[in-house]
């Protein structure tokens, strides 16, 4: 019989592991060999079996029996409500290690007095919305959301149709928000038809601000009607009353590939006074809230004291700065990915898992923009299919991935994962026990 104390993991190959590696950068080197070394110890006692070295040493990792888990994302879902949404850039995690330190967030250095608060994220908002004549961020849409209501409608009426009271994820209702600023809805049209004359009729001296907004995460087919913004727009200029748009999904200008997701820059063109929309969904940022639109309004609720409460940190001006400034996205690369090469992927990787002899095999599949947005759009994918079972182990692997189970078969759908992660994803299928 071999000595079981054989098979301990070398500390060279420990340190080697993905996880182990990232551990070190993090915490040092120093303190990470203490851990293999503490664990080796173990084992080598018969205290723990020598498979289990790995797990104690990622265990026993400062922080991380409650930290974050990078996940690899298999679910063909672009933005994972549940995954964090939109995973920031590489440009977009070095402006966040940077900004973590000590910076001149709120300083001038060529005055040495006080700086406007993320000035160069506003910059870079104002080259990407020229049509925009200000902006403002805010912690999530909901809170553009909240502010706008608050700062222009507070004790007055929001008009707004019934098609666009939306509930967007986890119980959370649009309606609910904007009520509990103080503000009434006032609610015109029907669920599935809007017409001007309806909003012409409700608009008075109570009236705040009308809002429109983008019904992201469903499509109502069939006998319907809403009022397009421009000429929406029209009619608020009439009356004097601000136009708020809530486009929801971040697109600041169209996506040829989405041609029915709003956009900021279109929206304002078409005459909205002021445009909402989230930063970690199609942007592909940082979650915040963006606001743009006329400088007078976008005055008016940077001023209000409820902004106080609402404002982002300098990581999140720092990740969104170098988003909206920066290459494209993960989340422009992931939508963009062509058919072809993510077949090419598919193939390859189900190759070397054959190789393995695991039973393996390149698939076409569906994906969606997810996040509550584009509804019904499907983007042509392609995955590769195990057997249905593994898809809970998977769970568990190192990186944990997340994929899809269809028709009785796990499929892992590549276009969510980044061309580089494809041997991480691959290292953690072979990485999982053959029989569970
Ligand atoms: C996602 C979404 C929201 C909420 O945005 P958060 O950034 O998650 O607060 C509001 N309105 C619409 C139309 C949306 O799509």
């Amino acid at each position: 019989m071999t000595d079981p104390r054989r098979s301990i993991p070398r500390t060279d190959a420990l340190l080697a592991h993905p996880r182990l590696a990232e551990a070190r950068r993090r915490f040092g080197h120093a303190q990470v060999k203490a851990l293999i070394v503490a664990a080796q110890e173990h084992a080598r006692k018969g205290d723990l079996p020598p498979s289990d070295v790995l797990a104690a040493v990622l265990e026993s990792l400062p922080g991380s029996a409650a930290g974050l888990r990078p996940v690899i994302n298999a679910t063909g879902v672009l933005l994972h409500t549940n995954l964090g949404r939109a995973p920031l850039s590489a440009a977009a995690r070095q402006a966040v290690e940077l900004a973590a330190g000590v910076t001149d967030v709120e300083l001038d250095l060529g005055t040495g007095g006080r700086g406007r608060r993320g000035r160069t994220a506003l910059a870079a908002l104002a080259a990407a919305v020229p049509a925009a004549e200000a902006a403002h961020v805010v912690n999530n849409n909901a809170a553009a959301l909240a502010l706008a209501a608050t700062a222009l409608a507070a004790g007055g009426e929001i008009v707004i149709s019934r098609g666009e009271l939306i509930e967007i994820g986890d119980g959370f209702r649009l309606p609910d928000l904007l009520v509990s600023t103080g503000a009434r809805l006032r609610e015109v049209g029907m669920t599935n038809r809007t017409s001007l004359a309806d909003y012409a009729g409700a608009i008075g001296p109570r009236t705040g601000m009308v809002l429109k907004v983008h019904p992201s995460n469903y499509r109502i087919e069939g006998f319907t009607a809403d009022v397009p913004v421009a000429r929406l727009a029209e009619l608020c200029r009439e009356r004097g009353v601000p136009l708020v748009g809530d486009a929801g999904s971040g697109l600041l200008t169209p996506e040829p590939l989405l041609p029915r997701e709003p956009d900021v820059t279109t929206w304002l063109n078409e005459g909205a006074d002021l445009v909402t929309t989230s930063g970690d969904k199609l942007l592909g940022g940082p979650q915040c809230g963006l606001l743009f639109g006329r400088a007078e309004l976008v005055e008016r609720l940077r001023r209000h004291p409820l902004a106080r409460a609402l404002r982002v940190d300098k990581i999140t001006l720092a990740a969104l700065e170098a988003t909206v400034a920066g290459p494209p996205t993960p989340t422009w690369e992931s939508l963009h990915a062509g058919q072809a090469a993510l077949r090419a992927r598919a193939e390859s990787l189900a190759a070397r898992l054959r190789d393995k002899g695991i039973d393996a095999e390149a698939v076409g599949s569906q994906s969606v923009v997810g996040g509550g947005g584009a509804p019904g759009v499907v983007l042509p994918s392609a995955a590769v299919a195990l057997d249905g079972a593994i898809a809970a182990v998977l769970r568990r692997a190192e990186p944990p991935v997340l994929a899809r189970v269809e028709g009785g078969r796990c499929l892992l759908d590549l276009r969510a994962v980044p061309a580089e992660d494809d041997d991480a994803l691959l290292d953690a299928v072979l990485g999982v026990p053959p029989e569970e």
